[in-house]
């Protein structure tokens, strides 16, 4: 099902206390319900804290990492099952820090996405292209190819519990935000691409996030094109008056 989401990428900050500042500001933000979904992600470690918030407020919670393996002998890891077990809704993969530092192919990417589909887990599936294939007019061919290798093997069921964010590896963290008519381009392209594989009804349900440099100045301008669903928030999502801000700004 479509839906307006704001999601908070923590990659690996905050300690123990700073994160429970940060989620029951968060918490305590949204008792209102607000006009999107909301979902943080913080590091693994504190991912039961983040449910235990969840439990009494709109805040929903997702992983930022999952192994592809069920269970086992794999030092270091956490899995889907383990995942469900305290309740989390979401996880992302294959963002683009996963790609370079820890080496994750398109095959790897794919086995997640059907461990946590397996778990009832919404996985937020990442593409985007690199600086270069933009300047070589190639970013298209980019997308398509991590699509097609990492989510179109997916049926048409499976494919409609699936989140796709849109992250130019030029934007993150750069402070250099897409254009919002950039956007709109890709995640157009990317919704046509799915109502060729699922056809116009899965392409319609399907909720296309924008991740780069999104942040309170940018946001509102970014989440009014039509194909542009909400964000996937890193910097900003580590300072909870700017999240809040970006979480307003449907
Ligand atoms: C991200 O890493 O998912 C991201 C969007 O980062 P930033 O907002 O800092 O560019």
């Amino acid at each position: 099902m479509r839906k307006k989401i704001v999601a908070g990428n923590w990659k690996m900050n905050k300690t123990f206390q700073d994160a429970e500042e940060l989620l029951a500001f968060i918490a305590e933000s949204i008792e209102k319900k607000p006009s999107c979904e909301v979902v943080a992600c913080p590091p693994s470690i504190y991912l039961e804290l983040a449910t235990d918030f969840a439990l009494d407020s709109n805040l929903f919670v997702g992983a930022q990492n999952v192994s592809q393996f069920e269970s086992g002998a794999y030092t270091g890891e956490i899995s889907a099952a383990m995942l469900d077990s305290v309740d989390v809704d979401y996880c992302i993969v294959g963002h683009s820090e996963r790609r370079k530092y820890f080496h994750e192919s398109d095959e790897v990417l794919a086995q997640k996405v059907d461990k946590l589909l397996d778990h009832n887990i919404i996985p937020i599936f990442c593409c985007g292209e690199q600086l270069e294939d933009r300047e070589k007019e190639s970013y298209f061919d980019v997308v398509k190819m991590q699509l097609k290798n990492g989510v179109f093997h997916l049926n048409k069921n499976e494919f409609g519990n699936l989140v796709i964010a849109y992250e130019p590896i030029w934007a993150i963290g750069t402070g250099r935000t897409a254009t919002p008519a950039q956007a709109q381009e890709m995640h157009n392209f990317i919704r046509n691409l799915i109502t060729k594989e699922y056809g116009k009804e899965t392409a319609g349900n399907t909720t296309i996030l924008y991740g780069g440099s999104c942040n309170p100045g940018n946001a509102r301008e970014l989440f009014s094109q039509n194909d542009v669903d909400g964000g996937l928030i890193g910097g900003a999502s580590l300072k909870g008056e700017e999240f809040i801000k970006i979480v307003n700004s449907f």
